[in-house]
């Protein structure tokens, strides 16, 4: 039987310093698709975009994920952006080649795997079939 397909994947090295759902620099930098979007929407969660080209980005409320709680993230895995769910990797299709990034201000970015690095990819690449091909070209310029 083939094996399930992930819809979220786990960083094992993950230190919950929250660093990637705070910002010092005050500016939005989450990116969302009109999926990401919708699916946010229907779970009848509150919050705010700002349209970027042809994607649109979260706006963080005093330099934090409005979603960022106490004790963490409180979306389900499953309805948090694709920025999220990959990082500290960054799966980036160019219609030619894919790229894969990491994140430099992770504190664990030299932990990810060979192993984290597939399922980010395939992860990505199953999320990107709901964005329209405008967003996907914008997500990498
Ligand atoms: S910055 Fe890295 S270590 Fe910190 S919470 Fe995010 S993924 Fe985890
Ligand atoms: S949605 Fe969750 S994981 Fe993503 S930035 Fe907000 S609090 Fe962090």
């Amino acid at each position: 039987m083939a094996a399930a397909k992930k819809n979220h994947i786990n960083f094992p090295y993950c230190k919950r310093c929250k660093k990637c759902c705070c910002l010092s620099s005050g500016t939005d930098k989450i990116t969302l698709s009109r999926h990401d979007i919708e699916r946010l929407r229907n779970a009848k969660l509150e919050f705010k975009v700002r349209k970027d080209g042809s994607l649109y980005r979260l706006v963080m409320k005093s330099g934090r994920c409005p979603f960022l709680k106490k004790d963490g993230c409180a979306l389900p895995e499953e309805l948090r952006p694709l920025d999220c769910k990959t990082y500290p990797v960054h799966f980036i299709p160019d219609g030619k080649e894919d790229y894969l990034t990491v994140s430099l201000k992770c504190p664990s970015w030299n932990k990810v795997s060979p192993a984290f690095l597939k399922d980010a990819k395939e992860l990505a690449k199953r999320e990107f079939k709901h964005w329209t091909k405008a967003e996907r070209i914008g997500y990498w310029v």
